[in-house]
């Protein structure tokens, strides 16, 4: 069997303090693999810069320099981790058999990557990076992660458990990855989706190698925001629920307060009125900012804007950086 063309898809953003060293290990990895022709010559480490604000693209362009097994991209635009993903994992897919996608930031062991390539040898077309402990992690940040697992779960998406973003995909599974036409990108809940045969990996997750996280609270949750609505309308119902509980509650209240009318018990409750404002208001408030979610998801799909526009793209052989837009 000939050995497969694989690509490392490697989403950056303000990363400058740790590409050089990411660069050096991720081409230290192939190389080896290379060298045991476990992985073709034409395998290739795609940095994408992020639209970062620091000095990103240089330290890509720096890396590429001399060093043919190595490209950039340069997206126009910061377009988030998800998108940035997407960009490089449709740019290159035609030219690779497998492709990886790790982070910058060397939290996930390069070591790990012949690892992947096993299992795809042995047929899989997604092999998940599944973390072995969360020791790394604050208790926070485990807690709440395990937590967002178990509501996944309940509203009825697939995922897989402590697994992020470090993982391989063979060139079916991208083609029909690439059929998914959705704007808004959950990739840990579509790829699960795609179904063919299906592997792990395990490895430890380590401390980011330099610089800062670029998923503060505030993002992280709009992320798991992003996945919870993108893929499950359960949300609705339940609203649907509670709204249908308020009713018979409302209607419940209403005989109830006709009854005392005429055992004539009337005192003006401005309790009882206080309460029902602020619980149905509440209740009405909420809904409609869920709603709101869902009806702002459905205005950004039908949109149909491009996912990302290529600024630049290093790799020298026959075609052109297009600025693909899908
Ligand atoms: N990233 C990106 N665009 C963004 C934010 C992050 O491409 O808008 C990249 C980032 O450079 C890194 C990966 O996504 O390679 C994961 O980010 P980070 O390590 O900061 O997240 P954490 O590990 O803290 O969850
Ligand atoms: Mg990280």
């Amino acid at each position: 069997m000939q050995a497969p063309v694989l690509y490392i898809v490697v989403p950056c953003y303000n990363e400058e303090a740790v590409l050089p060293e990411t660069g050096r290990r991720l081409h230290a990895a192939l190389k080896g693999l290379t060298e045991q022709g476990r992985v073709s010559p034409r395998s290739r480490i795609t940095f994408v810069d992020d639209g970062s604000k620091d000095g990103t693209w240089p330290a890509i362009l720096a890396l590429t320099k001399g060093n043919p097994s190595i490209e950039g991209i340069k997206l126009a635009h910061n377009v988030g981790h998800q998108r940035a993903l997407w960009a490089g994992m449709n740019r290159v897919r035609e030219r690779c058999d497998c492709l990886i996608t790790i982070d910058a930031d060397l939290q996930d062991d390069v070591e790990a990557i012949g690892r992947f390539v096993e299992r795809y040898n042995e047929g899989c077309q997604v092999v998940y990076g599944v973390r072995s402990s969360r020791k790394t992690d604050t208790s926070f940040k485990r807690r709440s992660a395990h937590l967002y697992y178990g509501l996944m779960k309940r509203l009825g998406v697939e995922l897989e458990f402590d697994h992020a973003d470090y993982r391989l995909l063979g060139r079916e599974a991208l083609d029909a990855l690439a059929a998914f036409p959705e704007r808004n990108l959950f990739l840990r809940g579509m790829v699960p989706l795609l179904g063919f045969k299906q592997g792990r990996v395990y490895y430890e997750r380590g401390e980011r190698f330099a610089g800062e996280s670029k998923y503060p609270l505030k993002k992280m949750l709009m992320f798991a925001m992003e996945g919870i609505t993108s893929f499950s309308v359960k949300p609705i119902r339940c609203i649907l629920a509670l709204g249908a509980l308020f009713l018979v509650l409302g209607l419940a209240m209403a005989v109830w307060a006709v009854i005392s009318r005429y055992l004539g018990r009337t005192v003006a409750g401005w309790a009882s009125i206080m309460v029902s404002l602020w619980v149905i208001g509440g209740a009405q408030l909420m809904a409609l900012g869920l709603i709101g979610e869902y009806v702002g998801k459905v205005y950004t799909e039908v949109k149909r804007r491009p996912r990302y526009i290529i600024e630049e793209y290093t790799a020298k052989d026959e075609e052109q950086a297009d600025g693909t837009q899908e």
